[in-house]
C-alpha cells in the first residue's frame, strides 16, 4: 500500500493537520503514542529496555517508570541513542501490523512520526510532508496545549532538526501559519496522492 510519512517540528500542527486527513477517510498511524503504547506491551522491547536501564525502568504491575528512563536519557546523548535504537524498531514492527490489518480499498495512509527523518523511518514510505509554521506560532501553541514556558518549548525546539533540514528530505509541505487553510492544502495533496495510489496499484496490478 502507498505510505505517506508525515512530520513537523513541536508545535507546527502536524496531528492536526493527520485529523484533516482522517476526515477523508485516510487511517492515521501515531507513531509517538504507538512508541508510548509498545513500551509496556511489545515484550522484545521491554525485555531490551529492562536490559539496557534496568529493571527498575518497570514497576511492579508493568508500567513504565517513566522518572527513572527520563533520568538517564536526559541530557545524555548516548543514552538517548541506546533508548531509540530500541523503540524505533519495535515501532516500525507496530507500523507493520497496523498496515496489515487496513482495509485493501484504502488508497493510502500516512504514518505521523517526530522523528520520521531521524529515524530512518522516511525510508520506509513513498512520500513525505513536512508541516511548518513560524516558530513564534509553535512557541504559543505549545505554552497553550500543554501549560508550559517558552523557554522550555524552546529547549525541546532545540533538540529537533530544523525545518531546514528537515526540508532537504521532504517531499511535499503544509504552511501550518493560520493564513493558507489547511483544508486547502490538504485537499490538494490528497488528490496528488490518490491519483500517484491509483498509478503505482495500476503497476502493480499489470506488473509493469
Ligand atoms: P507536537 O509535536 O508537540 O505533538 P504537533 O505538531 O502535532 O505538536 P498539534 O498538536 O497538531 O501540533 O498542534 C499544536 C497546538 O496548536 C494544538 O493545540 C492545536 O490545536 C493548535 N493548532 C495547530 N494548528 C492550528 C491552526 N491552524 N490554528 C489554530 N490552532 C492550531
Amino acid at each position: 500500500m502507498y505510505k505517506v510519512g508525515i512530520t513537523g517540528g513541536i508545535g507546527s500542527g502536524k496531528t492536526t493537520v493527520c485529523k484533516v486527513f482522517e476526515v477523508l477517510g485516510i487511517p492515521v498511524f501515531y507513531a509517538d503514542t504507538a512508541a508510548k503504547e509498545i513500551m509496556v506491551t511489545d515484550a522484545l522491547l521491554v525485555d531490551g529496555i529492562k536490559k539496557a536501564f534496568g529493571k527498575e525502568s518497570y514497576f511492579e504491575d508493568g508500567k513504565l517508570n517513566n522518572k527513572h528512563i527520563a533520568g538517564i536519557v536526559f541530557n545524555n546523548e548516548a543514552e538517548l541513542a541506546k533508548l531509540n535504537a530500541l523503540v524505533h524498531p519495535a515501532v516500525f514492527r507496530a507500523f507493520d501490523t497496523w498496515e496489515a490489518q487496513i482495509d485493501a480499498n484504502v488508497p493510502y495512509t500516512l504514518k505521523e512520526a517526530a522523528l520520521l527523518f531521524e529515524s530512518g523511518s522516511y525510508k520506509m514510505t513513498d512520500a513525505t510532508i513536512l508541516v511548518t509554521a513560524p516558530t513564534d506560532t509553535r512557541i504559543k501553541r505549545v505554552m497553550q496545549r500543554d501549560n508550559v514556558t517558552a523557554e522550555q518549548v524552546k529547549a525541546r525546539m532545540d533538540k529537533q532538526l530544523s525545518d531546514e533540514e528537515k526540508s532537504k528530505l521532504a517531499n511535499y509541505f503544509i504552511h501550518n501559519d493560520e493564513k493558507i487553510s489547511i483544508i486547502e492544502q490538504v485537499l490538494a495533496l490528497h488528490k496528488t496522492f490518490l491519483n500517484t495510489a491509483k498509478q503505482e496499484h495500476y503497476l502493480a496490478a499489470k506488473k509493469i
